[in-house]
């Protein structure tokens, strides 16, 4: 098949599926145009008025935009938006601020954090730093009383905090009072960026040092990330600004892809209409709708519920792995993955979790009512997981309410 034909397909894909991945969504088709076009050709390595080639005063332009409205969105003085996705952008940070060896904190992967937040060995933050992991208690909290007690006995440089698969708000304010002033705070908000614009979640920014972010979640932009300084952080040092920009170009990365930077650009000042407000407002009612619906059916949510845009159902009691269960639902036309669940007794590669949410299902228009069919569908897919007569039936009527909520490409 041609990559034509297998593009035209995915199209068909994405379109009669139910995109439950909570990391996933639609971008804009301005944002689309503006990733496809020329802008692509141009080399820029440098940043605005700094270039190491000539012709680009246009892009000086673009990506001036982008670096404005971040900084008016977020309300901080310094805004980087090269990075070509999370993972460089968080390993920019690191290498920026610190020297190799030194010792950082981070929250652990079957907790909810990133690989990138120092998970040991195989990542750059593994290996190059000394990670310190920190879980969630069984109930689905923080234990701040260990966390700070960790904090005395491990002296941590710095704190990188984010989440990927976390029901509920993070306080970020009692996690920067549990360290002492001189660690710097990072958070990485690319799961709940668009919560924390709309006011959905409490901000970082009043407490962190720096924040990063990808750009293609729930921002609704391209594959793309940026970092900034908060005012909080200039005052620890004043270079930190200077020093992340000198580690994302020429420390990491070559020259910034400056369609992607034209995309970003866009995505931000949708970001701050009130059209985006009602979006994220909607995708939390969604995730509570389709959560309170899960709950009545019989099935049990780690921390019994979400206060954010995802949820992760632990499947124990349904006597399903969350594999089988990822599968049988993508026979069905809704699209999960499986996940692990906090103080998982199996593996990474069959854990006992799904996780879903709902930025992408929201940005097609759906509300409480179409999620509580969700539910219904999922709850009928467990059931009868190794039914594929029955799964084929709950994929037609997926197929219809696709129909009913058109993605607009
Ligand atoms: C998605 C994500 C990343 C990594 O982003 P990529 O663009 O996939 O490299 C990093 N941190 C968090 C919290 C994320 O959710």
């Amino acid at each position: 098949m041609s990559i034509h034909e297998l593009i035209e397909k995915e199209i068909k894909r994405q379109r009669e599926t139910l995109m439950l991945i909570p990391s996933e969504n639609y971008t804009y088709p301005e944002v689309r145009a503006a990733v496809g076009s020329p802008l692509m050709h141009k080399y820029s390595e440098g940043y605005i008025g700094k270039r190491y080639y000539q012709g680009n005063e246009i892009i000086d332009e673009i990506e001036g935009l982008a670096i404005e409205s971040a900084k008016k969105l977020f309300g901080v003085p310094h805004a980087n938006v090269q990075p070509y996705s999370g993972s460089p952008a968080n390993s920019a940070v690191l290498m920026g601020l610190l020297n190799p060896g030194d010792v950082i904190m981070g929250l652990n992967l079957s907790s909810g954090g990133h690989l990138t937040h120092g998970h040991p060995t195989i990542t750059f933050s593994g290996k190059f730093f000394k990670s310190i992991q920190f879980g969630i208690s069984k109930d689905g909290t923080f234990n701040f009383e260990e966390i700070e007690n960790l904090v005395k006995q491990e002296k941590p440089k710095l704190l990188i905090l984010g989440t990927t698969a976390f029901p509920r708000v993070l306080d970020f304010e009692k996690f920067a009072s549990v360290f002492p002033k001189d660690v710097i705070l990072v958070a990485d908000i690319s799961h709940i960026v668009g919560l924390v614009i709309a006011g959905e979640h409490p901000s970082p920014v009043p407490y962190f040092d720096v924040i990063t972010t990808t750009t293609h979640k729930m921002l609704k932009g391209p594959r793309g990330a940026m970092i900034m300084v908060t005012k909080n952080g200039l005052q620890k040092d004043a270079d930190m600004g200077k020093k992340i920009d000198k580690a994302v170009f020429p420390g990491l990365q070559g020259g910034p892809h400056d369609n992607t930077t034209a995309g970003i650009a866009l995505a931000l000042e949708k970001a701050g209409s009130s059209e985006y407000k009602s979006y994220a407002h909607q995708v939390v009612l969604n995730a509570q709708s389709l959560s309170s619906k899960l709950i009545s059916l019989g099935f049990e949510l780690v921390t019994g519920g979400t206060d954010n845009h995802l949820l992760l159902i632990d499947l124990r009691n349904m006597n399903v792995t969350g594999k089988e269960a990822a599968v049988a639902l993508e026979k069905a036309g809704i699209v999960t993955n499986a996940n692990s669940v906090p103080f998982d007794d199996k593996g990474p590669f069959n854990p006992s979790g799904i996780r879903m949410g709902t930025p992408a299902v929201t940005a097609r228009g759906m509300k409480e009512q179409e999620m509580e069919k969700i539910a219904l569908w999922i709850h009928e897919v467990v059931q009868s997981i190794a039914d594929d007569n029955k799964l084929g039936e709950i994929r037609t009527k997926v197929i219809s309410l696709c129909e009913a909520f058109p993605v607009d490409f």
